[in-house]
């Protein structure tokens, strides 16, 4: 072991694409013009890594584990219980938990997922207080509802009896109607699984009909009318937020602390709720940052200055910037690089102010999110191992072409910590 050498994983999320012509033929991380992260490359050593196995898209959750080497396929129990312990829900044993997101209906059609991307603070807490003044009890099942950001909250059913073995409500694309909540055919439990099946869709239909009535959503379902007909020039869209849309269902994760597991000190400095949970889970200390929206107009330098404090007291710091995977799901090519591009200004202020003599970095992505998919894709992704321990190679910049040609070929999301350590020189001997 070598006392005081410290580790960092930063992560674009999100970052990964593909060729586009109309980028020239190349990806969003090769467009962008990131003088920080082609130091990195040019100094540091170099590969491709798959977050799961090569072709398999990840989820930011199921990355996040992998990159931190707690084994998805062993320990991931859906999607709601990281959410709802990010937004700071204790989920217990026993529990159902799921991600919600503030949607716009008409009758049972989903015009809009996510409300419009609802941000207006203001109308969010009216329209939450709504959801809890008015169910706070199901059944004999306790409904517990807190926002996160923007259009996302999360849900926690608590009672006897429950499973999250169940169908989605999310049909996960507008212009159809949402889904009603049934039991998995395969259930172990199947009279479990009916009755959250039916809590939910209760959930689900009081929601509504609390929501649609609201003073707040007939203004914002107003202001919607009018814009939808052109007749305003606003820049924000204004939707009403009249329904909540449950999904990921899942029950308490139980995981082994950072601590525990690799002896090292861990601080977590992400935007979103999904892996801030993860590092509870982890009991990892999770610092909240300033400025730090999870959105496109996202503080990077308040996110690298706390990066570069948290090493201070910390052995292994991991931080995610959100913007990149908001570009992808958008499809829209220029805000990814110019999201990409501030993730290199982080990259530029941590580079400035680490000692780099004792501590070694990593950047990569959690997942490639192609502007031309506009979801996860399976792609792999480019990785640069920086500073202490690192052998260098021949690759001048960082992206999908030049880093697979680097020293250390193809890697997988687990094996990231193994080699991270080995080169803080904190790595375990196997064998005498
Ligand atoms: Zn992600
Ligand atoms: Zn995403």
């Amino acid at each position: 072991m070598t006392e005081g050498t410290k580790g960092l994983i930063f992560i674009g999320d999100g970052m990964g694409g593909r060729p586009m012509s109309e980028i020239d033929g190349r990806t969003t991380i090769e467009a962008a013009d990131t003088p920080a992260m082609d130091r990195i490359a040019r100094e540091g050593a170099c590969g491709m890594m798959d977050p799961i196995a090569p072709g398999r898209a990840a989820g930011s959750d199921t990355s996040h584990m992998a990159l931190l080497g707690y084994e998805p396929e062993r320990y991931y129990r859906g999607r709601g219980p990281f959410e709802a312990r990010g937004v700071g829900i204790e989920v217990r044993p026993g529990d159902v938990a799921f991600r919600c997101n503030f949607a716009t209906v008409d009758g049972r059609t989903v015009v809009d997922r996510r409300a419009g991307r609802i941000s207006q603070e203001d109308d969010i807490e009216q329209i939450v207080a709504a959801v809890r003044d008015n169910i706070e009890t199901i059944e004999d099942v306790q409904v517990i509802f807190k926002p996160s950001v923007e259009h996302r909250a999360a849900l926690v059913l608590r009672g006897e009896g429950l499973s999250h073995e169940i169908s989605e409500v999310d049909p996960h694309s507008p212009g159809v109607e949402y889904w009603e909540s049934r039991p998995l055919d395969d259930a172990d439990d199947p009279e479990a699984a009916e009755k959250t099946a039916r809590i939910l869709n209760e959930f689900v239909g009081r929601v509504h009909e609390v929501l649609d009535d609201l003073e707040v959503n007939r203004r914002r379902g107003e202001i919607w009318e009018r814009q939808k007909n052109g007749a305003t020039d606003d820049e924000e869209i204004i939707m009403p937020a009249n329904i909540v849309l449950p999904r990921g269902a899942g029950t308490a994760v139980q995981l082994e602390p950072l601590k525990q597991r690799y002896g090292l000190n861990a601080a977590m400095i992400v935007e979103v709720d999904l892996v801030r949970g993860l590092g509870e889970y982890l009991d990892m200390n999770v610092i909240e940052v300033e400025g730090a929206t999870g959105g496109m107009g996202t503080d990077e330098i308040a996110i690298a200055r706390a990066v570069v404090e948290a090493l201070e007291d910390h052995d292994f710091v991991l931080a995610n910037i959100k913007a990149p995977d908001l570009g992808g799901h958008d499809g829209d090519c220029e805000a990814k690089i110019a999201a990409i591009e501030k993730v290199d200004r982080a990259m530029d202020h941590v580079l400035n102010y680490l000692d780099f003599s004792n501590t070694t970095m990593v950047i990569t992505a959690d997942h490639a999110t192609p502007c031309s998919v506009m979801d996860h894709a399976g792609d792999s992704l480019p990785i640069a191992f920086f500073g202490r321990g690192t052998c260098p190679d021949d690759v001048s910049s960082f992206g999908e072409r030049a880093c697979s040609r680097g020293i250390m070929g193809h890697i997988r999301g687990m094996q990231i910590m193994d080699v991270l350590l080995n080169m803080m020189g904190r790595g375990d001997k196997f064998g005498a």
